[in-house]
Parts: structure tokens; C-alpha cells; sequence
């Protein structure tokens, strides 16, 4: 197929253009390049620098090629900042993706993967989390993201789209092959945080909150390798048929906790992590597990990478090799 991915040069997006291309489809990224990297584009893919919300750019490109599908990644994604600046959120990932679907309706593009959250939630009343579970978002980010899969599911009948919203739960790791990983500047995201922790860029880490209601107090999360993401990504997109609207939850339905994936990056790591137990951080909630059965049955797809220690292993790796991250920043 030939794909249009925006924010392919951004974590999760990169990882999924060089599978895209490893798999045969002919890729062009759009990227502004505020939070992505130009050398985490797969040589393969085409690189075009611009905003997803310049319209006039968007209907060229759209026009000048005959995409098959859409990937649809450009977004802001920090919650805390969500909280600081809603309207930039609604903006960035609500209005240029209205933007980016009127300009498909009008190129007679029909198929789109959309990378949705588990922050569509909110605080679950029970785990894991299924995709009927009902969904109540707790912060502008989460309500972006589902703002946008109500656009998704109304167009389907309305005009034919077929589209696939792929509720990540918690990104990490990097590419088996050491070539691309997570680069976020400022860091906010647990496992690399750990990890410069170890690489003593920082003296110690916080630990947000050990009076959860969880075995050891701590946080639980479900942490998705982004290679497995990148296979999820890949069989929707190649599944997708016009007019129809789906969703699927993308985790490994295991949990752990911030405890545990510490332990397990001081093994991996065999560097001391000294910790700070702090405060809970404002909008956590205890426990998030993916049911992730649905896109199990219907698309065949399963997580290869299931143990934390491997997880931890690939994202140490990565930054072992790349101490500066990607060089053209
Ligand atoms: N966390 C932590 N210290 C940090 C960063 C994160 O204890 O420096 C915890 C956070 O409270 C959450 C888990 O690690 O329970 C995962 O957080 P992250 O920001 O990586 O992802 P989120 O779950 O917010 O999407």
C-alpha cells in the first residue's frame, strides 16, 4: 500500500514507518519536527518537513499523490501540559485531524489508523480494561484523543471511512536493531527516566505515590513495546474496509508495578537507581491492563515482547548506544 504517516518522525510513529517499509509499503511522512527526529525516518520512507495543520501543504500532497491509507500520529501527548494548555491540545490533535479528514474525504482517501490512549479511559472502575469499557477521560489530552474517535466513527456512515483507533497503553522499548528508540526532550516517561537515573544523569527518581491500593503500593501499568505496536498498526491498517469503524485496545494484558521495573532495570542495568518516594502525581490512576483479546481474535496479533526485562532491556540498550539521543537535534 502506499501510506501518508504524520508524525513519523516522532517514538512511536518512527517505529512504525520502518516496519511499514521492512513489510513492502511504500511510506511519506509529514513532520514538523517539534518534538520528531529527521534521522528516526526510515531511509525508505520519504520525508516531507511541514505542519499537519498547514491545509494548503496537506491538500498538495494529497492531491499530487494517490495515498491508499493514512496513518494519523502528529499530536501533542502530555497530559500535564494538556492540563496547562487545552485549547493548543484541542487545536493539535482535534482540529488539524478534522482538517486532515475533510482533505481525505476530498482526495477519496477511505482508510485511517488512529493512535488513540488508554487516557480515553480516565480512572477505570475495573481492569483489565476492555473496549466497551466506558469512556471517561480526566484531562484534555484524553479527551482529544477521543473527541477524535467520535469523528472516526460518525464519518464511517456518513462517508465511507474506514478507520481503526488503536488505544496504546504505555510505549517503550526501541527497535530490536539499536537503529531508532525514545528521544523526548524534556523526558517525563518512567522506564527512560530510570534509565538516565542509572546512566547518572540523574542523581535519583522520583516515585510517584506507594500508598496505591496495589501488592507493593505503586503504580500498575501494561508496558507495550513499541515494536509490538508497530505490527498492531501495520495488520489494521492492511485489515481496514471502507465504512467500517473499529477500536482496539494495544497492551500486553500483563501489569507491573513502578517497583517492579525498577528492580528490573537495576538487573538489567546493574547500576544502583537510587529513588525518592514523592507524593502521588495528580491524575494517576493505580491500575491500567489492556484486555487486548479483541484485536487478538480479529487480526491475529500478539506482543512478542511480554517480559519486563527484555522491555527494559531494548530501551537500555538503545540509550547505551545513542548517549545524546539522536544526533540532529
Ligand atoms: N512515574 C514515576 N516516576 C517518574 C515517572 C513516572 O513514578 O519519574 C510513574 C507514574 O506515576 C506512573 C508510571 O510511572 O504510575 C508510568 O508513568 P509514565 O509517565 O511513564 O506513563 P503514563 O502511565 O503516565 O502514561
Amino acid at each position: 500500500m502506499r501510506i501518508f504517516v504524520t508524525g513519523g518522525a516522532g517514538y512511536v510513529g518512527s517505529h512504525c514507518v520502518k516496519d511499514l517499509c521492512e513489510h513492502g509499503h511504500e511510506v511519506v511522512v509529514i513532520d514538523n519536527l517539534c518534538k520528531g527526529h529527521r534521522s528516526a525516518v526510515y531511509a525508505k520512507a520519504r520525508l516531507i518537513e511541514g505542519d499537519v495543520g498547514d491545509a494548503k501543504l496537506l491538500r498538495s500532497i494529497l492531491t499530487a499523490t494517490k495515498f491508499d491509507a493514512v496513518m494519523h500520529f502528529a499530536a501533542s501527548a502530555e497530559v500535564g501540559e494538556s492540563v496547562r494548555e487545552p485549547l493548543s491540545y484541542y487545536h493539535n490533535n482535534v482540529s488539524n485531524t478534522l482538517t486532515l479528514l475533510e482533505l481525505m474525504r476530498d482526495a477519496g482517501i477511505h482508510k485511517i489508523v488512529f493512535s488513540s490512549s488508554c487516557a480515553t479511559y480516565g480512572m477505570p472502575a475495573s481492569v483489565p480494561i476492555r473496549e466497551d469499557t466506558p469512556q471517561l477521560p480526566i484531562n484534555p489530552y484524553g479527551r482529544t484523543k477521543l473527541a477524535v474517535e467520535w469523528m472516526l466513527a460518525d464519518s464511517a456512515s456518513a462517508w465511507g471511512l474506514g478507520s481503526c483507533a488503536l488505544r496504546y497503553f504505555n510505549a517503550c522499548g526501541a527497535a530490536r536493531d539499536g537503529s531508532i528508540g525514545e528521544d523526548h526532550n524534556p523526558e517525563s516517561h518512567l522506564i527512560p527516566i530510570i534509565l538516565e537515573t542509572a546512566r547518572g544523569r540523574r542523581s535519583q527518581m522520583s516515585v510517584f505515590g506507594t500508598d496505591y491500593d496495589t501488592p507493593d503500593g505503586t503504580c500498575i501499568r501494561d508496558y507495550i513495546h513499541v515494536e509490538d505496536l508497530a505490527s498492531a498498526h501495520r495488520l489494521a491498517i492492511e485489515a481496514i474496509e471502507p465504512g467500517v469503524g473499529q477500536a482496539f485496545n494495544i497492551g500486553t494484558g500483563r501489569g507491573n508495578s513502578v517497583l517492579e521495573v525498577i528492580e528490573a532495570a537495576r538487573r538489567i542495568t546493574g547500576q544502583e537507581i537510587t529513588i525518592e518516594e514523592v507524593d502521588r502525581r495528580p491524575g494517576d490512576p493505580p491500575i491500567l491492563i489492556a484486555d487486548a483479546s479483541r484485536i487478538g481474535q480479529e487480526l491475529g496479533w500478539k506482543p512478542d515482547w511480554t517480559d519486563i526485562e527484555d522491555i527494559v532491556g531494548s530501551a537500555w540498550q538503545w540509550h547505551q548506544s545513542h548517549p545524546e539521543g539522536f544526533e540532529d537535534d
